[in-house]
C-alpha cells in the first residue's frame, strides 16, 4: 500500500540523496506483492519495495567527489560490504555480507532515497532516461551471455520474460549464426516478433525436431536459460550440442533438481550459473551497448510495454499478473514528460 513516510536524511559522508525518476517492477517484486512463501520468509515488514531504476542526485555527502547534484544515476541492487573475502576478489555481486535493495533493506519506491556512493552508476547525458532506467535487468541479461562467445553459434534463448527478451536483443548484436527465443505467452510472442526475433512456442511444436529443421541439423551450441522452468532446463541439456554452453540466469521453484549429470559430462557441457551483474564491467559494457544504439530504441520500447505513476503501482502488478506485460516501469513526480 501507499503510505507517507518521512523524507530520508543524508547522514553519512559517503552517501547521496536521490529523487527517483523511474523504477522497474521485477519478478522479485511480484513475489513480495503476492506475499508468497519466499517473501514471507525473507521480507521484514514494514518495508519499502523496489530495487531497479534511475534517480537524480539532489544532495551529496562531504566525501562524495565522483558525483554531483543534478547527475542522473542508476544503481546496483547488491550493496556489497567491500570487506569480505569475496569483495577482496572483486566479486562484489556475490558479497557474503550483501544487502539487497528492496529485499533486506528499504527499496526505492519512494520520492527520495539515500544510497551509498559505491553502488551508483552515472548516466551520461544524451541517453534517454527510460532506457538508462532498465540497466539493472538489462545488465542481468548482459551478464548471462558474457561468459560465451556467440559469434557463428546457433543460440537459443529460453524464456520470454523481460530478461529473456533482453538476452535475445543483446545476443543478436554478437553475430550468432542463428538465434531463437522460446516462450509460451501470446503477448510476448508478439513482442518478440515486433523485435524481429524468431519465436518458438514449445507447447505447440516439438522443440527439438523444430530446431533440427531450422538449423539444418546443426543443432544448438549455446543456451541462455531465463525461463525458470525446470523442464526447459532439462530439455536444454538434452538438445544442446556437444561442448555446448548453458548459461542460467533464472531461479527454479525447487531447490533440488534431478539433472542428467553423466549425460552432461559425456557431452563435455559447460553449465554457467549467473546472478546479478559484475561491478562494474557488466554495467559499463551493457550501458555502452545501449548508448551505441546497436540495439535500436524502437526494440527496447517494444519490451518496455507499460509505464504507470508509482502511486498506481497496483495497476503495474495487475498488468504483469495477466501475463501480457514485458517490462513495466513506474514514474515519480520528478519524471520529465519527454525522455
Ligand atoms: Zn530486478
Ligand atoms: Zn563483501
Amino acid at each position: 500500500m501507499l503510505q507517507e513516510v518521512p523524507e530520508p536524511k543524508l547522514t553519512h559522508p559517503h552517501d547521496v540523496k536521490l529523487k527517483m525518476i523511474y523504477s522497474g517492477i521485477c519478478g522479485t517484486d511480484v513475489h513480495i506483492y503476492n506475499s508468497d512463501e519466499w517473501a514471507r520468509a525473507n521480507i521484514k515488514t514494514p518495508h519499502i519495495n523496489g530495487h531497479e531504476g534511475l534517480g537524480q542526485i539532489v544532495e551529496v555527502g562531504q566525501k562524495v567527489k565522483r558525483f554531483q547534484i543534478g547527475d542522473y544515476v542508476s544503481f546496483e541492487t547488491h550493496i556489497y560490504c567491500e570487506k569480505c573475502r569475496i569483495c577482496e576478489l572483486k566479486n562484489y555481486h556475490v558479497c557474503r555480507n550483501m544487502e539487497v535493495l528492496g529485499v533486506t533493506r528499504d527499496g526505492v519506491w519512494s520520492e527520495f532515497v539515500v544510497m551509498p556512493k559505491r553502488v551508483l552508476f552515472k548516466i551520461d547525458k544524451g541517453v534517454p532516461l527510460r532506457y538508462a532506467a532498465i540497466l539493472e535487468p538489462f545488465g542481468n541479461a548482459y551478464h548471462t551471455q558474457s561468459y560465451s562467445n556467440l559469434k557463428g553459434k546457433n543460440v537459443l534463448v529460453s524464456g520470454d520474460g523481460p530478461i529473456g527478451l533482453f538476452c535475445a536483443l543483446i545476443a543478436r548484436t554478437r553475430h550468432p549464426k542463428r538465434l531463437f527465443i522460446t516462450g509460451i505467452t501470446a503477448a510476448r510472442s508478439k513482442i518478440a516478433k515486433a523485435c524481429d526475433l524468431h519465436y518458438i512456442d514449445p507447447s505447440k511444436v516439438n522443440l527439438k525436431k523444430r530446431l533440427e529443421v531450422l538449423t539444418k541439423g546443426e543443432g544448438i551450441d549455446v543456451i541462455l536459460e531465463s525461463s525458470g522452468n525446470e523442464h526447459a532446463l532439462k530439455q536444454g541439456i538434452d538438445l544442446i550440442n556437444e561442448c555446448g554452453e548453458i548459461n542460467v540466469i533464472s531461479l527454479y521453484k525447487k531447490e533440488q533438481l534431478d539433472l542428467r549429470l553423466n549425460a552432461m559430462i559425456f557431452k563435455n557441457l559447460r553449465l554457467q550459473l549467473v546472478t546479478g551483474r559484475k561491478m562494474w564491467t557488466t554495467w559499463n559494457e551493457a550501458f555502452a551497448l545501449i548508448k551505441s544504439g546497436k540495439i535500436s530504441y524502437k526494440f527496447l520500447d517494444k519490451v518496455i510495454t507499460h509505464t504507470f505513476p508509482f502511486e498506481s503501482f497496483e495497476r503495474g502488478f495487475e498488468t504483469i499478473l495477466t501475463g501480457n506485460a514485458g517490462k513495466v516501469l513506474l514514474t515519480f513526480s520528478s519524471t520529465p514528460e519527454q525522455n
